[in-house]
C-alpha cells in the first residue's frame, strides 16, 4: 500500500516563514511570474495580471470535472483565484481571469480556513487554480491550514508560465504539479496569449516541477498523491504543435508522468477575433493527436472524449458553476 504524507507536513515553521519572506520580496517589485512587471504589490499596486496586495478568491467547491485521480469519489477541493498572468483569447475562465467577476479579498488565515473547510467536505486534495500571483498568501495559508489539521495533498493548477524562483519557493509545499503545456512555438503563445516567451518558460518550468515532484504517484485507490500531471488542450488547426509537445515530454521526462489530453476547446471570449480559432476541434485532427499520444506509450494518460467540449465550460455567474453534475 502506498502511503504518502503531503510534503508540507514535514516543513518546519521556520522554513514556511522563510519561504513567505522570500515570496514577499518577489512581490515587492513583482517578479512572481515571467512577466516581471515590477508592480509594487505589497503597496497595493495591481500588476499586469490584475492582482493587488491581498489574496482574492473567486470561487471554491468540491469539483468533479478534474481528471479521475484528482476528482476521485468526493471531488477535488478547487479554489479558483481571479486574475491571470496570461491573456488567452479563448480563456474558458475569462469571467474571473480577465473580467470583473465576483472576487473576495481575504487574509491568508481565511484562505487556510477555506482549505480546511474543503477537506471537511471530504475532498481528495486542495486544487489551487491560477495560483501564481498569490503565492505569498498561499504559502502562509498552507502553513495556517496545516496547523488547523490540513492533511490532503496540495495541487498547483497553473497555466505553465512560471519562473524557477517561484517554483523553488513551492518545493516542500506543493505535492502535485498540474501545469498546462499550451504551446511549443513562441509565435502561437504571442498570438493567442500575449507573451512572446511562453514555450521557453513552460518547458523550463515543467522540467523543474518534475525535478521536485517526479512521476505521478497514485495511492491504492488511484488518487494522486505526488508528482507531475501535464495538461494539454488541443487547439483547432494545431495538431503538429500538440505532437511536438508530446514528443518533448516523452524525450525529457519519460512516460511515467501523468498526461491529460483535452478536447474541450470551444470558441469563447475573444476567440472569434481569430478566424482559425472560431470553431471546435474536428474528429480527424483530435484522432491524429490521440494516436500520437498512444504510440508514445505514456502509462498514466487521460484522454478526454471529443464530445466533452460543452460539459466543462464554467459559468462563474451561476450558483452551480460547472452545472449540477460537476458541482455536487
Ligand atoms: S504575477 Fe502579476 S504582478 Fe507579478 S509579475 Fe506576474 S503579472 Fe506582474
Amino acid at each position: 500500500m502506498i502511503k504518502y504524507d503531503p510534503g508540507y507536513m514535514s516543513l518546519s515553521d521556520s522554513a514556511f516563514r522563510e519561504k513567505k519572506e522570500r515570496a514577499d520580496l518577489l512581490s515587492l517589485h513583482c517578479s512572481l511570474c515571467p512577466r516581471r512587471c515590477g508592480a509594487g504589490r505589497l503597496h497595493g499596486q495591481a500588476g499586469a495580471c490584475g492582482a493587488g496586495k491581498e489574496p482574492e478568491v473567486a470561487h471554491f467547491q468540491a469539483h468533479f470535472g478534474e481528471e479521475p485521480p484528482l476528482s476521485g469519489k468526493h471531488g477535488a477541493g478547487t479554489i479558483f483565484f481571479p486574475h491571470c498572468s496570461l491573456h488567452c483569447a479563448y480563456c474558458q475562465n475569462h469571467q474571473i481571469s480577465r473580467q470583473s467577476g465576483v472576487r473576495y479579498p481575504l487574509s491568508a488565515e481565511q484562505l487556510g480556513l477555506i482549505m480546511v473547510r474543503l477537506q471537511e467536505q471530504g475532498v481528495h486534495n486542495i486544487d489551487l487554480v491560477s495560483p501564481t500571483h498569490f503565492v505569498p498568501g498561499i504559502i502562509a495559508a498552507v502553513h495556517a491550514a496545516r496547523d488547523k489539521g490540513l492533511r490532503v495533498p496540495i495541487v498547483y493548477n497553473t497555466n505553465g508560465y512560471e519562473t524557477a524562483d517561484t517554483l523553488e519557493l513551492l518545493s516542500g509545499i506543493v505535492d502535485v504539479y498540474l501545469p498546462d503545456f499550451k504551446y511549443a512555438d513562441e509565435r502561437t503563445g504571442l498570438r493567442y496569449s500575449g507573451v512572446a516567451d511562453y514555450a521557453a518558460y513552460a518547458k523550463e518550468a515543467i522540467e523543474a516541477m518534475y525535478k521536485q515532484a517526479g512521476d505521478l504517484l497514485l495511492d491504492e485507490n488511484g488518487f494522486a498523491q505526488k508528482g507531475l500531471l501535464v495538461r494539454h488542450l488541443v487547439l483547432p488547426g494545431y495538431t503538429q504543435e500538440s505532437m511536438n509537445i508530446i514528443d518533448f515530454l516523452k524525450e525529457r521526462l519519460g512516460t511515467a508522468i501523468g498526461l491529460s489530453v483535452m478536447s474541450q476547446y470551444a470558441p469563447c471570449y475573444r476567440a472569434h477575433e481569430f478566424a482559425e480559432l472560431n470553431r471546435k476541434l474536428c474528429v480527424a485532427e483530435y484522432d491524429e493527436v490521440v494516436e500520437h499520444v498512444q504510440e508514445a506509450g505514456f502509462t498514466q494518460c487521460w484522454i478526454q472524449e471529443l464530445e466533452s467540449n460543452a460539459v466543462y465550460f464554467p459559468d462563474f455567474g451561476c450558483s452551480a458553476v460547472f452545472g449540477n453534475d460537476l458541482s455536487r
